[in-house]
């Protein structure tokens, strides 16, 4: 089923969004992308005539209740981005009243799934090396399954619109919808918008495809990278990796950050490139710093040759050159991760010079997807969001799904 053929009129809907919103030491959201995110799918079905059943997790809470976490401190805002008053259940496996009590139009919002360890379904308080762990995985999947059952129980139909958990087989955001059938769960226009953009990328691409993959370590971006290989044109590996890659070239880094245990790994991608044909474009020089800090002295140097108390932490020019003419030709453009410190205003250059890159490439028709914490923190940094054809509210769920998995929280519903 899918959102836009069901109406919802007199039908009760439980709804899986991603309200895990940013909060200051007062418990004020300090930013509100992901509840105006979910807002297209909640107002259509509160404009059809159904009722709303909310349910989210907040940060970590690992099973236990932990008011810091309790999404009653974003009821209010919930309602004001609503337009609609907003009931609040303290207990989620006990809102059946409540849930039962609700009229078409309105809503009522689930306390933090989270604060119930069914939610993540893993047994808290046992190693995973104790001879008792199996049956303790067994019991709390069954628990899961109950909490399922019971969120279940309160609706008509199930609606997963939230992405950011969607490589979870969590209770809310896989195991709920077995019990319902195809014709009454389906995912919501969040979703739906992110399952496209990875199909664009995966599925319809346009060449040249180039990938732009940034951040701190090549180990956690590794599965992605090779993933990629088989189909990008070009594959620039930027950011923090860059040092992996220079040092196992034979080069000295300094002090920049580096894995010594991956230069095996890093050689074995070049020559994976190689074999495939993919234009792998590394940096050549960096901007070198004499402390991990804004303020410290810097200088231009090759990646190859950063001298002893230095480290490199941003794209030098040429690099940003190399980068830029990689990207303004392609028609694919896929970016996850920073090309440097980009948290410091002085080391933001590379990362920019992506940024501007992948505009100007989008404003003559490439379809671009920008996903990843710190890549959307720099497009909003620099303001081009809207310049891109997409930005995901994916990180884990991006990065999986581009790898090629498959995401339970969108298989779940289109079972
Ligand atoms: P990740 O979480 O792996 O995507 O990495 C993002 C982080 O990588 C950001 O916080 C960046 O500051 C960091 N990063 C990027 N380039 C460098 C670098 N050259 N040295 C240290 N950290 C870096």
């Amino acid at each position: 089923m899918t959102i836009d053929n069901f109406n919802f009129a007199g039908k009760k809907a439980i709804v899986r969004v991603d309200f895990n919103v940013p909060l200051d030491e007062n418990g004020k959201i300090t930013d509100d992308t992901r509840i105006r995110g979910a807002l297209p799918t909640l107002k259509k079905i509160l404009a059809d005539g159904g009722s709303l059943i909310i349910m989210s997790h907040m940060g970590k809470p690992k099973g236990k209740v932990n008011p810091k976490m309790s999404l009653s401190q974003i009821k209010e805002a919930v309602a004001a981005a609503l337009g609609a008053p907003v009931e609040f259940a303290e207990d989620c496996a006990k809102a059946a009243d409540k849930a039962a009590a609700l009229k078409p139009g309105e809503v009522l919002l689930l306390e933090n799934l989270r604060f119930y360890p069914e939610e993540e379904g893993k047994p808290v308080g046992i190693d995973k090396e104790d001879p008792a762990y199996d049956a303790a995985k067994k019991e709390m999947k069954d628990r899961q399954k109950e909490f399922a059952k019971t969120l279940a129980s309160y609706a008509d139909v199930y609606v997963n619109d939230a992405f950011g958990t969607a490589h979870r087989r969590h209770a809310s955001t896989a195991v709920v919808a077995d019990y319902f059938d195809a014709d009454h769960k389906m995912l919501g226009y969040l979703m739906e918008r992110e399952v496209k953009a990875v199909d664009n990328i995966l599925k319809d691409i346009k060449r040249p495809f180039t990938a732009i993959m940034g951040g701190s370590k090549v180990s956690t971006k590794i599965g992605i990278i090779e993933n990629l290989m088989d189909k990008v044109d070009n594959l620039i590996l930027c950011g923090g990796m860059t040092y992996t890659f220079a040092k196992a070239m034979g080069g000295n880094v300094g002090q920049s950050i580096c894995e010594t245990d991956k230069l095996d790994l890093a050689l074995d991608i070049m020559k994976k490139a190689k074999e495939k044909g993919v234009n792998l474009v590394l940096g050549t020089d960096c901007i070198a710093a004499d402390a991990f800090s804004n303020d410290a002295n810097t200088q231009v140097c090759s990646v190859m040759d950063i001298p002893e108390g230095w480290e490199g932490l941003d794209a030098g020019p040429e690099t940003r050159k190399l980068f830029a003419d990689a990207i303004e030709g392609s028609k694919t453009i896929l970016w996850n991760g920073p090309a440097g410190v980009f948290e410091f205003d002085n080391f933001t250059g590379g990362s920019r010079a992506i940024a501007d890159a992948i505009v100007k490439a989008t404003a003559e028709g490439a379809f671009s997807l920008v996903g990843g914490g710190d890549s959307v923190a720099c497009v909003n940094k620099f303001g081009v969001a809207d310049k891109v054809s997409y930005v995901s509210t994916g990180g884990g769920a991006l990065l999986e799904a581009i790898e090629g998995k498959v995401l339970p929280g969108v298989a779940a519903v289109q079972a």
